[in-house]
């Protein structure tokens, strides 16, 4: 039984709600910009938009709420009480660091730099982004130098801290060296297989309409709820919405790649899932909202890639593709789709890059950023340092911009310091699936009858009911007795794509 709340508590409880009040309203007005907002209301959305982001940074650093949380004792005998009070004295005292006026001019130039680099993107053309990448970058550093302390190495720490708290530069270039050497390795050693997966079901044209019905209903069957959510179109996919009773996904089509969009469907579902399984009790509270993330894109990547390429997975999935699709597939077997879906295969495009690969594009995403923050690049030189990155990790050579450096919309609207999260949830989404396949004996018996529910159970009691009760780190401790382990990722990626490419003779 929870604790009685004492008088300041609720104050405290009040104060935060009416600050996800204002945040919530503008990922709605966020959402509406992204899939049915006309282009030319984009001045006025990006006044709406900073308007709301200047309230609620003022509500978010009112005196009065200083004052309750002055009043309060440090730790509180309730823990889910105690992780609110936490919380909000770790984004007090962050808020307050922020000066009001630059918090409405990231607000406004992000709206606007998103829709320049839109038209960038659209025509190719880096030069027209360029000024907006050069302003942003420059409100970046001068925010990340409101918001560094003690505890960070450089100024790129500080705005990743907003995305995934805790995580510093320092750990990633610990994680990522070596998780570069194992991909290389599995890549060189996949180029030499004899007989690759082919990429047949790819290649398969089918009506865009047929495809939403099918992807709605693996949505539907995965468990996210469409009384408290919708999905819609929009040119890259994301969930957002305003709480866990209004979850806005949204996914893309294209006329021959139906894998592509129902692994975005089942990605953007599992943000879903995660969103629809906080705590009804705790709305607008650390305790009903998500951890980090990274804990966020591991829900994603565990339904899109450890569920949605797996074996069983096709299983299941295949003989209902005749109901959306009539024989357009019946030429392919579980098997053939199973293969085609875990491919293996430098490519330019993040959002469209095989698990083998993914991690490759953050590692240069990563580089990139923290050189464009700590002002040893210039964002004009960013194409060709993209470019020479992609060489070297990849072995690609970038045609134009818009397959290179303008692919992503991240920069535009002042997110550095995300891409890490993606990678980090890749490496806790496959310590959680692995534990999850422990805990339920029946899982693989399950997901080949497309029975999701015990496994989303499983996440909603272990990952999403939790709140911000932990930080990222304590919550894998305690989920998966473990610290997070890259090696884990290794292993469930090389038994699964090595079978593929026949590099598994010997089971070893
Ligand atoms: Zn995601």
């Amino acid at each position: 039984m929870p604790k009685a709340q004492t008088q300041p508590y609720r104050a405290l409880i009040d104060r935060l709600r009416e600050v996800h009040l204002l945040e919530s309203t503008g990922e709605l007005l966020s959402w509406d910009q992204e899939t049915m907002m006309p282009a030319a209301a984009v001045d006025h959305r990006a006044n709406q938009l900073s308007l709301l982001a200047r309230l609620a940074h003022e509500r978010a650093t009112a005196s009065e709420l200083g004052d309750i949380l002055q009043s309060m004792p440090k730790q509180l005998e309730d823990p889910q009480q105690n992780a609110n009070l936490r919380e909000a004295r770790r984004v007090f005292e962050r808020s307050k660091k922020l000066d009001p006026k630059l918090v409405g001019e990231i607000a406004e130039t992000s709206s606007r730099a998103q829709h320049a680099w839109a038209e960038a993107r659209q025509k190719s053309d880096f030069r027209k982004f360029c000024p907006w990448l050069e302003k942003m970058v420059k409100l970046m550093r001068a925010k990340a130098s409101c918001l560094c302390d003690d505890s960070m190495d450089i100024l790129w720490d500080a705005l990743a801290e907003e995305f995934e708290p805790g995580m510093r530069a320092r750990d990633l270039r610990e994680i990522f060296p070596p998780l570069r050497k194992e991909l290389g390795s599995l890549l060189d050693q996949l180029r030499g297989a004899s007989n690759p997966p082919a990429d047949a079901a790819s290649k398969i044209a089918v009506p865009q309409d047929q495809q939403e019905a099918m992807v709605r209903f693996v949505a539907e069957r995965m468990g996210f709820d469409f009384d408290r959510g919708r999905l819609d179109r929009s040119a890259h996919p994301f969930c957002g919405g305003s709480h866990f009773a209004d979850v806005r996904i949204t996914t893309r089509f294209s006329d021959d790649n139906f894998l592509d969009a129902l692994g975005s469907t089942m990605h953007e579902a599992g943000h879903g899932i995660y969103e629809q399984g906080l705590m009804a009790e705790h709305l607008g509270t650390p305790m009903g909202s998500a951890v980090s993330l990274g804990i966020h894109e591991s829900q994603s990547r565990l339904w899109e890639n450890q569920v949605g390429r797996s074996e069983e997975f096709w299983a299941w999935c295949q003989p209902q593709l005749s109901q959306f699709f009539g024989q357009s597939f019946a030429g392919l077997s579980a098997r053939d789709l199973y293969a085609t879906s875990n491919r293996a295969e430098p490519s330019l495009i993040r959002v469209e890059a095989d698990e083998s690969t993914y991690n490759l594009h953050i590692m240069i995403r990563f580089e990139m950023e923290t050189a464009l923050i700590a002002g040893d690049l210039d964002p004009a030189d960013l194409p060709s340092a993209w470019n020479q990155a992609y060489r070297e990790y990849l072995d690609l050579e970038v045609p134009d911009d818009r397959q290179g450096c303008l692919q992503d919309v991240h920069w535009s609207c002042g997110l550095f310091g995300y891409f890490p999260t993606y990678t980090l949830g890749n490496l806790y989404a496959a310590q959680f699936f692995a534990k999850a396949s422990e805990n339920l004996a029946d899982l693989p018996a399950q997901l080949r009858a497309g029975e999701f529910g015990p496994l989303k159970e499983w996440l909603n009691t272990n990952i999403h009911a939790q709140g911000m009760r932990y930080p990222a780190g304590e919550l894998c401790r305690r989920v998966t007795g473990r610290e997070l382990d890259p090696a884990g990722f290794m292993t469930y990626l090389r038994d699964k794509v090595e079978p593929l490419y026949g590099k598994r003779m010997n089971g070893s």
